[in-house]
């Protein structure tokens, strides 16, 4: 008897967690990802909170798996560029033509980071000290060079937490969820790297919901001596030898701040990236890219079984921030839910 075929869009971790998932019911898997390598953003960042575990190897375990699978078919660097229903299948459309067709599709395009560069008063782009929080995972790699000195081992370092989230100017109003964290991570990794520096988190509450979360940010404030200032920082100037000037208000001291830094981090949350980039005659999706919105499910609590059209499915943080916990666990809800669908329970 022929397998059922299952399309994933998007190799990110759940697409790849969803490939794997699928594949272990016994569906033969076709994942496509656009881009020339998988990953997602996980492909780009040094270690994960709260334990801090090489994202690599994270990466290394999903992809072992992927490759190992005789049922998985990955391709890499194929833009799915429509999904078309016919009969009780879905064909996936690249550049006009039907790339494979499949019983079920999962649409695993995962987020973009938002563009620090639009919060204008931070200086991204302008202020080489002033860095985005991916950018400075690319440092931890050593894919990029520190924006200070080498001989300076005791650097100011600034973290702002909420750019581009919680923020009506963008039109973002939710919370991206895991930069608190990833702050507090990133602070540690900076006190590690550099025991002697200072290193304030600028933050307008801290979210810590997930495990080992509150306990991380205890141990940066008690072991690594992180300075975590409530209060949103109003502007970041240069002031000379390619520092960084920025005022803000303690709103819990209840007096105004100014400090100079030498590298000021942007923690950029989460904005949607919806693919494939689809067009006239492909379902609903069109909206949802040409209003870059995150694919709504039909139901946030036990709607999260996220179909949207019969077969197909949806996965992971293309439908709004969540951590990587998260996207590991709803891609496997997502492939459960998919073969009750296949097998008629749905
Ligand atoms: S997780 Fe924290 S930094 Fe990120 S948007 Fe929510 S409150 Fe802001």
């Amino acid at each position: 008897m022929t397998k059922q075929k299952v399309a994933i869009i998007g190799a990110g971790p759940a697409g790849l967690q969803s490939a794997v998932s699928l594949a272990e019911l016994g569906y033969e898997v076709d994942l496509y990802e656009k881009k020339s390598r998988p990953g997602g953003h996980l492909a780009e960042w040094h270690v994960l909170f709260p334990d801090m575990q090489p994202a690599g190897e994270l990466l290394d375990s999903l992809m072992q798996k992927v490759l190992a699978h005789p049922q998985i078919r990955l391709e890499t660097g194929v833009n799915i560029s429509g999904l078309e229903r016919a009969g009780n299948s879905w064909q996936l459309i690249q550049s006009d033509s039907v790339r494979g067709e499949a019983d079920a599709v999962v649409l695993a395009s995962g987020f973009k980071l938002f563009e620090a560069s639009k919060k204008e008063e931070y200086g991204h782009g302008i202020y080489p000290a002033v860095i985005s929080s991916a950018e400075l995972e690319a440092i931890f790699n050593r894919e990029k060079e520190w924006p200070f000195e080498k001989t300076n081992k005791s650097p100011k370092i600034g973290l702002v937490h909420c750019v581009g989230s919680r923020d009506a100017k963008c039109g973002n109003l939710y919370c991206s969820k895991a930069c608190c964290i990833t702050a507090v991570k990133q602070a540690i990794e900076l006190k590690k790297t550099f025991p002697a520096s200072e290193v304030y988190c600028f933050y307008m509450d801290m979210r810590m919901f997930g495990l080992g979360y509150e306990e991380l940010y205890h141990k940066a404030q008690l072991d690594y001596k992180v300075h975590f200032i409530r209060g949103r920082l109003s502007e970041a100037s240069p002031s000379g030898a390619g520092r960084i000037q920025v005022k803000a208000e303690d709103t819990l001291m209840g007096r105004p701040l100014k400090l100079t830094l030498d590298m000021l981090v942007l923690m950029v949350g989460m904005t949607a990236s919806v693919s494939p980039e689809v067009k006239e005659n492909t379902v609903e999706l069109k909206e949802y890219a040409n209003k870059g919105e995150f694919v709504k499910i039909p139901g946030a609590v036990i709607g999260a079984a996220q179909w949207l059209k019969p077969g197909l499915f949806v996965a992971g943080a293309c439908k709004g921030p969540a951590t990587l916990p998260e996207v590991l666990n709803d891609a496997r809800a997502t492939a459960l839910d998919l073969r009750n669908y296949l097998s008629g329970v749905l």
